[in-house]
């Protein structure tokens, strides 16, 4: 599962109006606050605007509909790479496929399913050669194997993704008006650790510092700004509620929680609503922007978005899932990144299939019980404090010269990173991961560094992105229950 594709706020930046003025930081931090209060429109560009739209709409339409829109935009792109991008060229050609003669979804199984590895071998191939550099912008991913991956995209995506987002966020009442707390994934430096980040409406808490005195002083922000959401990683409201429990404060009224970018294990949910007496709302995507599927107002269901990618659910002899409650690949086609399609990509995460209709009306294809293979391993800080390792969010250019990396633990607040290393690493990048990672961790865990030939497979042959060798002192839900 990704990380964090799935919500921030993606702004335009101010730069090029600012480097016109003197002091251009001094005058961009005066005029943020009164840039943001501009309609999201001008604030998020053009798409913004008009995929809130679509989406306001397509969510009532029939199925015959969704087909027909999904179906069209697929045979563009499809036309697209025929034409502009290297690698299906070749594809095409060998397979015999021809894009004017798409008259189903299941014609997509004509091609071949596109790998990680395969990506990485035809980066260059994969870029549309009609797309210039300064329309695309460079992002890693794929740090759910250990081993990053390095995609392109279109450079104003953002304001398209953030209408998805608040389109699905919007099924528990949270708007684009509403402030929320986020508590996941940066640890906020200053004294409190906490700030207010106002191209995100949003009160930022770190959950790498999540002490008893620090937990009340978040929970006290979150109760006088009246917080609509909580915005976090389960893993990471878990850890909050025990500490306020711990505490034995009350805590702040959310109306809702979300939470995703993890896998949601049996008994958070319960939990998490139960503490808060606030709906849980759960989805998945991921870096690749290829598959987005959100539950909605009365169901637990992901209801995968057509309007947004192409989702397949495919079994591991290639054929195509089918009945209710089986597992599968899902494996994702772009409708929308121009600059560096992926065509039936395999996530490498899986997901049930589930019911054919929900009571909200939805004419969207669900899944239920998605899971990534991003496990929720923990790391364990100094003061027993956890750490999850989707907050250190490896998905950066820092790691771009590891071939792979490992964390490995066994003991509290020390922390070993395996790193293989390509041949073009040098010191420089010990050097900006270990910056990387001690912004983030650094006063909860002394880190080292090691560069081993191999990283070898776990017994059942999988690649293990975190070896805890510590008891993790896992949070017990019975223990917790109310
Ligand atoms: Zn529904």
């Amino acid at each position: 599962m990704r990380d964090e594709k799935d919500s921030r706020f993606h702004t335009r930046s101010l730069k090029s109006f600012s480097s016109l003025i003197p002091h251009p930081s001094l005058i961009k931090n005066l005029l943020r606050p009164l840039y943001y209060r501009l309609p999201p429109s001008i604030c998020y560009g053009p798409r913004f605007s008009s995929t809130m739209k679509l989406l306001e709409e397509s969510q009532h339409w029939d199925e015959g509909r969704l087909i027909e829109f999904q179906l069209s935009k697929l045979r563009r792109m499809l036309k697209h790479c025929a034409a502009n991008v290297p690698y299906y060229r070749r594809v095409f050609r060998r397979v015999g496929f021809d894009p004017e003669s798409l008259r189903d979804i299941s014609d997509l199984r004509a091609l071949p399913l596109l790998d990680k590895e395969t990506v990485r071998a035809n980066i260059k191939e994969l870029l549309a050669e009609n797309i210039s550099e300064r329309d695309r912008l460079y992002h890693t991913t794929g740090g759910t194997s250990g081993t990053p991956l390095g995609i392109y995209n279109l450079r104003h995506s953002g304001g398209r993704e953030l209408a998805f987002i608040l389109t699905q966020w919007a099924r528990v009442g949270f708007r684009y008006e509403h402030r929320r707390a986020i508590l996941r994934g940066s640890p906020v430096k200053n004294r409190r650790h906490w700030r207010y980040e106002v191209s995100e409406r949003a009160f930022v808490f770190s959950n790498f510092h999540m002490t008893p005195d620090n937990v009340a002083e978040y929970a006290r922000v979150m109760k006088e700004n009246r917080l609509a959401a909580l915005h976090s990683y389960p893993s990471a409201v878990v850890d909050f509620a025990r500490h306020l429990k711990g505490l034995r404060l009350e805590p702040p009224q959310f109306a809702s929680v979300l939470a995703s970018s993890e896998n949601l294990y049996p008994g958070q949910r319960e939990f998490i609503e139960s503490f808060f007496g606030a709906r849980l709302f759960s989805w998945y995507g991921h870096t690749e922007n290829l598959i987005l599927a959100a539950e909605c107002e009365v169901s637990n269901y992901y209801h995968i978005f057509p309007e947004y990618g192409v989702a397949e659910i495919v079994r591991d002899d290639g054929s195509a899932a089918e009945s209710e409650d089986e597992l599968g690949e899902l494996v994702g086609t772009t409708l929308d990144n121009f600059a560096m399609p992926l065509i039936r990509y395999r996530t490498g995460d899986y997901a049930k299939i589930g019911p054919a209709q929900c009571s909200c009306g939805r004419n969207y294809r669900l899944i239920k019980e998605t899971r990534g293979r991003w496990h929720q391993e923990m790391l364990v800080g100094k003061l027993n404090n956890l750490i999850s390792v989707t907050a250190l969010n490896i998905h950066t250019d820092v790691f771009e010269r590891a071939q792979q990396i490992q964390f490995y633990q066994r003991e509290r607040g020390k922390l070993e990173l395996r790193i293989k290393r390509k041949s073009d690493y040098t010191d420089r990048d010990s050097r900006r991961i270990l910056d990387a990672l001690e912004e983030k961790i650094g006063d909860t865990m002394e880190i080292a560094l090691s560069f081993p030939e191999e990283i070898p497979l776990s017994p059942r042959g999988k690649f293990r992105l975190v070896i805890q060798e510590l008891e993790i002192p896992r949070i017990s839900f019975d223990e917790m229950r109310l």
